[in-house]
């Protein structure tokens, strides 16, 4: 979970934008005929964010050719983002690819694992399409983020919401909530849980959970540290074979304070430190 600066563009800036790709003159008239009303979308969107309170935003269930605002139908407003922000071209485009390369070293803000990808829609532009080109709502994510249980699903409440990048990801990183356990096979297996501060509040505390599991992060951080462990386990059989339990202890310390340094709420600084704290490991488990 990383947190990402909230883009600057402005909602008329970006529609505008969008408008100068349009070609068709009627459809063209319908959506200008809305701007008002998807400018408020955008800004009611800002403060419910900045509240924790996405969910209140109830979803649009209509068919594709229902029309949702003004003459505008529910395909045409999810068009709005396809046709004219992400196809290539279009001057919208450049928003587009604005947020794409907004994350840092192209590692998406939802994982920290995954590449950079796509945009998601963090509130689904099919349950939401009036808000199918609010800059805040669309996040640089990898494929997997993307494609996972949050595409489709809708939180009912506040708990049950992941965390959004641009809003909350430095509040949730004030302090560790992510750790795990080392079970004892062979190779050694990380499994990883949320167990955020009891000085939290219940909301909070709920969503780290919710956020893990949206996106099925515990079983993809059990598989990159599945791969991490492979290294651990070359470099204590190369370096500290014959060396007692506390140096691999100290160098397992040593990895989790750089990390730790880094990202509080990495799979790698968990990991690190549930294998420094284990004794198992430290013994010979790590063989
Ligand atoms: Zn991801």
């Amino acid at each position: 979970m990383r947190s990402l600066p909230k883009p600057i563009a402005a909602f008329y800036d970006v529609f505008d934008l969008c408008m100068e790709g349009v070609g068709r003159a009627v459809l063209k008239k319908n959506y200008e005929d809305i701007r008002g009303d998807l400018y408020k979308d955008a800004s009611d969107y800002d403060v419910l964010a900045a509240q924790g309170d996405l969910w209140k935003i109830v979803p649009n269930n209509q068919l594709k050719d229902d029309v949702v605002v003004g003459n505008v139908t529910k395909k045409q407003l999810r068009g709005l983002y396809s046709n004219y922000m992400v196809a290539e071209g279009k001057p919208g485009r450049a928003i587009y690819d604005g947020l794409m390369a907004s994350a840092p070293l192209e590692m998406c803000p939802y994982c920290g694992v995954g590449r950079v990808s796509t945009l998601d829609h963090y509130l689904p532009k099919a349950k939401f399409p009036r808000l199918s080109i609010v800059v805040e709502n669309l996040i640089p994510a990898c494929k997997d983020c993307n494609m996972g249980t949050k595409g489709t699903a809708v939180a009912v409440n506040a708990e049950s919401q992941p965390i959004h990048p641009y809003y909350e990801g430095v509040d949730f990183n004030s302090a560790q909530w992510l750790f795990c356990d080392v079970l004892q096979t062979s190779p050694a297996t990380i499994i990883y849980y949320a167990n955020p501060p009891v000085s939290w509040s219940p909301v909070d505390r709920k969503r780290v959970g919710a956020h893990l599991k949206s996106f099925d992060l515990s079983a993809r951080f059990s598989f990159q540290a599945a791969e991490e462990l492979s290294h651990v386990r070359q470099t204590f059989i190369q370096y500290y074979r014959n060396s007692p339990s506390n140096e691999r202890r100290d160098y397992l310390v040593q990895l989790e304070t750089a990390e730790y340094a880094l990202r509080p709420n990495s799979w790698k600084r968990a990991m690190y430190q549930a294998l420094s704290n284990s004794q198992w490991y430290c013994d010979g488990g790590y063989q």
